[in-house]
């Protein structure tokens, strides 16, 4: 049986050093079986000194800073590119991507071709975590290129080994099969704590890095008192997909409530007396793009302490919801404020509560929330919502739903309590059908049986700023050996260029394509790609025009991107 190596190489070490992560990391990269993971990791972690458990717990699932920590790093690929070509001095950077397949094993390549070790002194975890600090206190003018400096500045010190842990950690996506769900398994397993305690705790206090330290350092105990607290964001509930209102009802008829599914973005609302901070779905601070609605809650709530979630949508100057596009353009503004406010008003809808006073109500029923939440939300819109006795007066909810334009509904039980983090029964989601409409940009010669034919095609959604096309995925999969011959066909007539079997095209032939998730890429010049894609229908009704867009599906890629925690 393997273990892991302690710190530095010996459990007594005052500081660990990250040479001993990044062969973890390795080593967890060459293994297959999943109990011996979470064996490297939980040995891993038990044997650090106490000061360093929580970094080493986060660097390993490439969290820089506890997920609801405002903090972020910011660092592109781009950026990470040009630091590491800055200490390798590489003579053809660009041949390597066709050798490698990620930034990870690029940067590792780069190091070990510049002859690089480690260096002397070697980098401590300490010292990576107080630089992630100093590169997200980087801000205004000059800050992107001060980051990559301060990047740059750990690479030249890194083995190969460390520089590709590093550039994992910075990009957030670490590859070496341990991710957030296995890793509070492994400290589960290693501090002998109840797994379900354990996830519970990482989704209330939104770090990892603080469960490790709880687990290992005070032990089972300190889980029971573990519970949301203001000002610290936890992860949402997540609701899972219900196939027809009909199948759903059925499960539990009678004990649902029923709420319009605004198609908006989600809010978690902290308030204590004048003090109120909003955090949206995946954890950011997001309270400073919006003052307007920071002045509703401090004004309009009947509760000087509470915490709350709602939707956040765009409305017209009738108060009706406009689409989503108008809300991002508010949301994500930073800057100019006050007249993007004038352009877009914003409406909270809220549909749960947490905390109210000094109680907490994460643990109660759904409707014992929503009633507190009607008493205390005053002035704030309540989501539209009802609470069906019969069949059919869901389904004329449902109706209604989607006449005024909805995404659809959330169904919810009534003696559901709140799950962080957790796609639940509690909460279901039934959304109007649809897939994505994308352009093709390009195909690749098949071979076997399809040899002769354009038969893998890149799909690209539109960038609705530049109206150019981007790329996001490639499928072969889902069309008949006739509409394969058709399209090659067509293709080669709208053909641009060729180039090693792939034949690029003007973007004129809109698809629909269905997948199962959209995955972080950075093959991909918008950083997503679609898994499993496959192309459902040739949209010829479609313009490349009214094609779906890169920023629809960022939406799309940030609402699914809290995973749910299952081991
Ligand atoms: P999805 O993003 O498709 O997983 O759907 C869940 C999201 O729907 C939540 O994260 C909210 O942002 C949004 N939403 C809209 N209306 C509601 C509602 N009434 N209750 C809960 N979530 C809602």
């Amino acid at each position: 049986m393997e273990s892991a190596p302690g710190p530095a190489g010996s459990p007594s070490a005052a500081s660990t050093s990250l040479a001993s992560l990044a062969e973890l990391s390795d080593r967890l990269e060459g293994t297959k079986s999943r109990l011996h993971l979470l064996r490297l990791v939980g040995d891993f972690l038990r044997e650090l000194p106490a000061a360093d458990r929580p970094v080493a717990a986060r660097l390993l699932v490439g969290q820089p800073f506890p997920e609801g920590d405002p903090r972020r790093l910011d660092v592109s690929g781009a950026t990470l590119w040009r630091a590491v070509c800055e200490v390798a001095a590489p003579a053809a950077p660009e041949a390597l991507w066709s050798q490698v397949s990620d930034f990870g094993q690029a940067v590792d390549r780069l190091l070990a071709e510049a002859g690089r070790g480690p260096g002397a002194p070697g980098l401590g975890l300490q010292e990576v975590a107080r630089t992630f600090e100093a590169m997200a206190a980087q801000h205004g003018r000059g800050a992107r290129r001060e980051r990559e400096r301060l990047l740059a500045r750990m690479l030249a010190r890194a083995s190969p080994s460390e520089g590709k842990f590093l550039a994992k950690c910075v990009l957030g996506d670490m590859r070496h099969g341990v991710n957030q769900g296995m890793l509070l398994e492994a400290i589960a397993r290693a501090a002998g704590v109840a797994p379900e305690a354990i996830r519970r705790a990482a989704m209330v206090l939104g770090d990892v890095g603080e469960v490790a330290h709880l687990a290992f350092e005070k032990g089972a105990n300190a889980f029971t008192a573990v519970a949301p607290r203001l000002f610290h964001p936890l992860q949402p509930m997540l609701a899972q997909m219900a196939h027809t209102l009909e199948e759903a009802w059925n499960a539990a008829p009678g004990r649902l409530a029923l709420e319009f599914k605004l198609d908006g973005a989600r809010v978690q609302v902290h308030l204590e007396r004048d003090e109120v901070r909003l955090f949206s779905r995946r954890l950011h601070d997001v309270t400073e793009s919006l003052p307007d609605i920071v002045a509703d809650v401090r004004g309009s709530l009947k509760t000087r302490r509470a915490l709350l979630e709602g939707e956040v949508v765009a409305v017209d100057a009738w108060g009706r919801i406009r689409p989503f596009q108008d809300l991002l353009r508010r949301y994500r503004r930073m800057h100019r404020v006050e007249s993007a406010q004038r352009q877009v008003p914003l409406r909270l809808f809220l549909f749960d509560l947490l905390i109210e006073g000094d109680e907490l109500f994460v643990d109660r029923p759904y409707a014992e929330r929503w009633q507190r939440l009607e008493s205390v939300h005053g002035g704030i819109p309540l989501v539209p919502r009802c609470v069906p006795q019969v069949l059919a007066e869901a389904e004329a909810f449902w109706q209604e739903a989607l006449a005024a334009g909805h995404e659809g509904l959330m169904l919810k039980r009534l003696d559901g309590r709140y799950t962080p983090g957790i796609r639940g029964s509690g909460w279901l989601k039934l959304k109007r059908a649809g897939g994505l409409d994308l352009v093709i940009v390009a195909a690749d010669y098949g071979y076997g049986r399809r040899h002769g034919w354009l038969s893998n095609y890149h799909l690209a959604a539109r960038d609705e700023e530049t109206g150019e096309f981007r790329p996001v995925g490639k499928t072969f999969r889902g069309l008949t050996d006739d509409e394969f011959r058709r399209m090659t066909a067509r293709l080669l007539a709208i053909r641009r260029r060729e180039e090693g079997g792939t034949v690029w095209v003007d973007p004129r032939v809109v698809v629909e394509v269905q997948y199962s998730d959209i995955q972080k890429s950075p093959l991909y010049p918008d950083g997503m790609a679609l898994r499993f894609a496959r192309i459902a229908q040739i949209r010829d009704d479609k313009a490349p025009e009214e094609a779906d867009t890169i920023q629809h599906m960022r939406r799309l890629f940030e609402r699914q991107a809290a995973a749910p925690l299952r081991p």
